[in-house]
């Protein structure tokens, strides 16, 4: 793996939610809003989600989308532009933030603020316009990087009609997919408007999450055995795609709730789940329609674990959205595994998204649940934000001594988000979200599907 970006997983990961992307996220869930609202008008698709959407009248249809920001003004300094949030940023950086020179030449010292914006990716990088210049050297590497965030932020809010999240509905069960990579899914899957590597990167980004998933349970997957995948991989994988690629079953059509026909549930556990599970129900959807004959089961496990859009306060709480059911839970996951158990290879599979499994912060509250996965001999899957987080989780889980088998060795993830998120506390780093992914399983010598 060629690495390109700085470690900052841990920094990313220990940071207040206001540091780093919950302003994009807010931002990037208002143009999804604003787009689930056109697809509406567009064509009819079930509403029946708590993700609420106004219904636009024709004539009202083309006002909601009058722009605050052209296409040619989406550059700005981030202490000076237009929108409040983006300011609110720019103070944020300036106040938390370090200025690498200051870091260098005394580096047990905290660094005056970064008050001084570069021109060029309009960021505050350094304490002053003499440190800024002396650095030139080390910010070009990062300077593009940081004028592609400063731009796209811009774009997210700009009011424009973001056709980009105007997602495609079921596709037919004669279509092919073909999950390569982003391109080739967007393309098979219809997508309208990826015409530009920044719509790429908002979509990727929103969809990272359950195209993971899909890219790696589906029989068109792009992970191959001997290459990626393990001889174990592939038994493993096989028996949940005998499950979600059943031969189609007469008399069951895809209008028919698959949640009550579908002979087997997938059921799909997401630990410590943050990010994931704050993403509105059709945005899952996605995963769905490549697996038109099965129903899923989604649980959000982990006190992060909150349904977007909702203002009630209880620990456990169910959605119903068309072929999927989506479980939130914010209890400890030991608590979670015997209440959920017994568990199946062939229906049930556990993702982890960026666990930390190494990091200080997280590492002691993964260890009594790794073992309970382990014992499950369920699929694995584990992502991070660049190479050195996922191998900081590969190596905390080999040198544990656990009876496994790898599923998956560490590598690129090819539906990682091509979005950067920078770290507000030192914006020279910056990662992507599931940038790599692998995958483990409790070892075992023999499986059967239980109804045999
Ligand atoms: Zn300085
Ligand atoms: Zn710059």
């Amino acid at each position: 793996m060629a690495s390109r970006l700085r470690p900052l997983a841990p920094m990313l990961r220990t940071l207040p939610r206001t540091a780093v992307g919950e302003a994009r996220v807010s931002s990037t869930l208002a143009s999804l809003a604003a787009a689930r609202a056109a697809s509406s008008a567009r064509r009819s698709l079930s509403l029946k989600s708590f993700f609420t959407t106004r219904k636009p009248k024709s004539d009202t249809f083309t006002s909601q989308f009058e722009p605050v920001l052209e296409q040619a003004d989406l550059f700005h300094p981030l202490s000076k532009s237009p929108l409040e949030p983006v300011r609110t940023k720019a103070e944020w950086i300036a106040t938390h933030g370090t200025c690498p020179v200051c870091k260098e030449l005394s580096p047990d010292e905290k660094s005056k603020p970064p008050k001084h914006e570069c021109p060029d990716c309009g960021y505050p990088t350094h304490c002053s316009e003499e440190h800024y210049e002396m650095d030139q050297e080390h910010h070009k590497h990062v300077c593009g990087i940081l004028r592609e965030v400063n731009e796209d932020e811009h774009d997210l809010r700009s009011g424009r009609r973001m056709k980009e999240f105007e997602f495609p509905g079921a596709q037919h069960r004669d279509e092919a997919v073909n999950l390569s990579n982003w391109d080739t899914f967007l393309y098979t899957r219809g997508f309208l408007s990826m015409n530009s590597e920044r719509s790429m990167r908002h979509v990727s980004h929103v969809l990272t999450y359950p195209l993971t998933i899909g890219s790696v349970l589906h029989q068109a997957s792009p992970y191959q055995l001997g290459k990626d995948l393990t001889i174990e991989g592939l038994k493993s994988l096989a028996a949940l795609r005998h499950t979600l690629h059943p031969a189609i079953i007469s008399g069951i059509t895809q209008s028919q709730d698959l949640r009550t026909t579908a002979t087997h549930t997938v059921r799909i556990f997401c630990l410590g789940a943050r990010a994931e599970s704050h993403l509105p129900p059709h945005i899952y959807m996605q995963l769905a329609y490549l697996f038109p004959s099965t129903a899923f089961q989604i649980h959000f496990v982990g006190p992060d674990a909150i349904p977007p859009h909702t203002k009630s306060k209880e620990s456990h709480q169910h959605v119903h959205y068309d072929q999927m059911t989506f479980v939130y839970d914010n209890s400890l996951y030991e608590t979670y595994h015997a209440e959920a158990g017994p568990f199946n290879p062939y229906y049930d599979v556990f993702f982890l998204f960026s666990p930390g499994l190494a990091h200080p912060a997280t590492k002691e509250m993964w260890k009594p649940t790794i073992p309970l996965l382990l014992d499950t001999k369920c699929a694995i899957f584990g992502t991070g934000f660049d190479e050195q987080d996922v191998m900081n989780d590969v190596n905390e889980i080999e040198s544990a001594g656990y009876e496994l088998d790898w599923l998956m060795k560490p590598r690129e993830n090819a539906f990682r988000s091509l979005k950067h998120e920078v770290n507000m506390t030192d914006v020279r780093q910056s990662a992507q979200c599931n940038w790599g992914i692998w995958g483990i399983r409790g070892r075992r010598y023999d499986v059967r599907p239980s109804d045999q």
